[in-house]
């Protein structure tokens, strides 16, 4: 498995991690110092040795008489492998009871009694426990990449070391005879520097650097070790300490986390060495006398515990504002990309003052101004049609200038769109649908103001032709319909004229053909019928044109009231008759008897019928059949209905004049090649009154097979019976 892990989220185990984060971690930019080792059971043996190794060597190093080493970087190692393993706790269990048993063993082999030896195993694994416990509660993967985690790395190991100066003094107490206090603060603070020191390494920390400088960081990384020898080796007794910090405050700005995390494991086992060896300040103290010899041990660690919390925090605040910064660029990169990828649109940012302070690639398209002729020495008002900008603050009351262009914006929603004229570079008019913004802080003062624009010159100039034509087309409505109602109202007069002239020319026919004038002889008879057909004929043309002006103007006035539509087919059949005298047509009546009661205007039925048939015949060639039926049906709701068809096996109506058969003054061209008879104004008549009866009418037809008119009228409504309650 790989034991590069990832910061962030918490994963349970680190070998569980899917491909896609384990590619991610090793692009990654988060690891713990354990990632050379692939195979975790490898990497915690060699831990384990070490850990035995390390603890041997620094019993052998303890102070002659002191029942306790002076540094510990076991438990460090300890801690920093723990920690490595992350959140899992059963890998975690294992390498906590292999730290009791090496660190025991260690004791053991540096000379110490058995129990005591084991005593101490169990204290520096509960220090490793309590670490660990406290640096992966929630289930988190210990890291440093803020200054909280760096606060959190500092609270357990002070907790752990706290833990350990207890254990170990109650060991040394009651197994060595030896005294708990100095015992418990000494090792504390030994086990605090040595976790503080070495334990960064477990932890995830960012790889993420400030730009590589090979020959800066290998004179940071020979300046720190020279000056570390120096300082700890000299036995001069100058009080140089503080000289390696510069250093150690170098490094953490300019290298990797996970580099100072080295420097400091790295300078804590120089330092201790050294000291131990009776070189640097603090031996050098020691001797002279200034402080007891078991103080030297304590200092040391003092120094330590300083060096690892002030390069680490550095380190961590500088790696956090590295990461900062690179998120801002990318952020930075991501807007810029945004705002050019809209090639024909200007999105143009300005301060408070509207001085332009931001102009993408589709304002540079649109108007021709490259970015720096603008950005900082333009005012976006200087973009706009003067004479627009003067026209619009005349309207607000406003002086012509920048307050123009935004001042809706002051109360409003902080936005508006709306048509303006800009001027291109080269002095082209164009015409914009801007959207204007503000840009407000916390505080909701305005800020600066973003527009983004279209040209919209092309769609504007359509929308106008459009608009004329629409005008055109409504004023040619409004004079075709005058047109309309003049007509209508010229064929009402004129009709109203005709009809008492030709009135009184029937009259007069009637009473020549009655030999008012004197007996006629039979050619006078028959000039005078065909005087009388003639005038009859124009006479129901009369009425028709008369008829059609009154249901055009609404006016067609249905005296309705009960009466019995087979009565009404009836008479209308019978008048037929006169119709097919000189015609071979068979006609067929389909009739119950019973009748079939309607509230209606009887005269006006009687029309639908007669105007039915007389088309019947009228398209029918001799030979052909005319049926009318009458019967009684249901509408889709179960309300009675009277349904009256007239069909015939005449010309037919081709599909395409069958929608048109009801308009008025509509003649198939089949009947005008025929030269039948007719005005085009019947049907539309028949179904005024139809319809004036709540009715409908249909017409079924094939073309050369015949046609079929069916009339759906509600039947009176009867007082249903009442149901009973039953
Ligand atoms: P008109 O009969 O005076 O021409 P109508 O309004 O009654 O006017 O009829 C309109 C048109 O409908 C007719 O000219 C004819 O073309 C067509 N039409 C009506 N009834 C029939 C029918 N039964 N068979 C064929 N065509 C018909």
């Amino acid at each position: 498995m790989s034991h590069v892990l990832t910061a962030g989220r918490p994963a349970p185990r680190a070998d569980a991690a899917s491909p896609a984060r384990r590619v991610r971690a090793q692009r990654g930019q988060v690891t713990t110092t354990f990632g050379f080792l692939h195979r975790w059971s490898v990497a915690a043996t060699l831990v384990l040795i070490g850990v035995f190794v390390l603890g041997a060597t620094a019993v052998r190093f303890a102070p002659p008489g002191s029942s306790v080493a002076v540094w510990w970087p076991a438990a460090g190692l300890g801690v920093a492998f723990l920690l490595a393993t992350g959140p899992d706790r059963r890998r975690a269990l294992i390498v906590v009871a292999g730290v009791v048993v090496f660190s025991g063993a260690a004791n053991l082999y540096g000379g110490r009694p058995p129990f005591t030896a084991a005593c101490f195993g169990v204290a520096n694994a509960t220090e490793a426990l309590v670490v660990w416990w406290l640096m992966t509660r929630g289930g988190r993967r210990p890291r440093l990449a803020s200054l909280e985690d760096l606060g959190r790395l500092l609270v357990a190991t002070l907790a752990g070391a706290v833990v350990f100066g207890v254990l170990a003094g109650l060991t040394v107490a009651f197994t060595l005879h030896g005294t708990f206090v100095p015992t418990a603060y000494t090792v504390a603070a030994s086990h605090a520097a040595a976790v503080l020191t070495i334990a960064p390494l477990g932890v995830a920390v960012s790889t993420r650097r400030s730009e590589r400088r090979r020959l800066e960081d290998l004179f940071q990384w020979l300046g720190l070790l020279a000056v570390a020898v120096w300082v700890f080796w000299s036995t001069n007794g100058l009080p140089l300490a503080f000289l390696p910090l510069p250093l150690l405050v170098w490094g953490a700005t300019r290298q990797s986390l996970r580099t100072l995390a080295v420097q400091l494991s790295g300078l804590g086992v120089l330092v201790v060495v050294l000291t131990s060896d009776g070189g640097g300040p603090f031996a050098a103290a020691g001797r002279s006398g200034a402080v007891e010899p078991e103080t030297v041990g304590a200092l040391t660690q003092a120094f330590l515990v300083t060096a690892a919390v002030t390069g680490l925090a550095l380190a961590v605040a500088s790696t956090q504002r590295r990461d900062a910064l690179a998120e801002l660029f990318r952020e930075a990169a991501f807007t810029q990309t945004v705002l050019n990828s809209a090639p024909a649109t200007a999105i143009i940012g300005t301060d408070s003052s509207g001085t332009i302070t931001l102009f993408n690639r589709g304002a540079t398209n649109l108007l021709g101004f490259p970015p720096e002729d603008v950005v900082g020495s333009m005012n976006w008002v200087e973009l706009h049609d003067p004479a627009e900008v003067a026209c619009r603050a005349e309207e607000l009351g406003l002086d012509p200038g920048p307050a123009v262009l935004v001042h809706v914006l002051e109360d409003a929603e902080r936005t508006e769109t709306r048509d303006w004229t800009w001027v291109t570079r080269d002095g082209r008019h164009m015409v914009v649908d801007l959207t204007t913004s503000a840009i407000v802080d916390e505080a909701g003062a305005v800020t600066g103001y973003i527009g983004v624009a279209e040209d919209v010159t092309e769609r504007r100039v359509a929308a106008d032709a459009v608009q004329a034509a629409l005008d055109r087309e409504r004023r040619a409505v409004e004079e075709l319909t005058a047109l309309d109602r003049a007509k209508t109202d010229f064929l009402s007069s004129v009709s109203h004229e005709l009809r008492t002239p030709l009135a009184s020319v029937l009259g007069y026919t009637e009473m020549l053909e009655d030999g008012a004038a004197g007996e006629l002889s039979q050619k006078q008879l028959d000039l005078v019928s065909r005087i009388d057909r003639n005038g009859r004929r124009l006479l129901a043309l009369i009425e028709d044109l008369l008829l059609n002006s009154r249901i055009e103007s609404g006016q067609l006035h249905l005296a309705r009231r009960p009466c019995d539509l087979a009565e009404i087919v009836d008479h209308a059949w019978e008048s037929t008759g006169a119709l097919v005298q000189k015609r071979e047509l068979h006609l067929r009546r389909e009739v119950s008897g019973e009748p079939v009661p309607l509230d209606g205007d009887a005269t006006a039925l009687e029309r639908v019928v007669t105007n039915l048939l007389s088309n019947a015949v009228k398209f029918t060639p001799d030979g052909g059949v005319v049926t009318l039926a009458l019967g009684r049906t249901e509408d889709g709701n179960g309300a009675g209905m009277a349904r009256l068809v007239v069909s015939d096996s005449g010309y037919g109506i081709s599909e395409e004049d069958q929608h048109q058969v009801f308009r008025r003054f509509f003649r198939s061209s089949d009947a005008t090649d025929r030269a039948v008879q007719g005005t085009g104004l019947g049907l539309s008549i028949v179904q005024a009154i139809v319809e004036g009866h709540d009715g409908t009418i249909d017409v079924e037809s094939t073309l050369g097979e015949g046609s079929t008119f069916t009339v759906l009228l509600p039947l009176a409504t009867v007082a249903a019976p009442r149901s009973g309650t039953g």
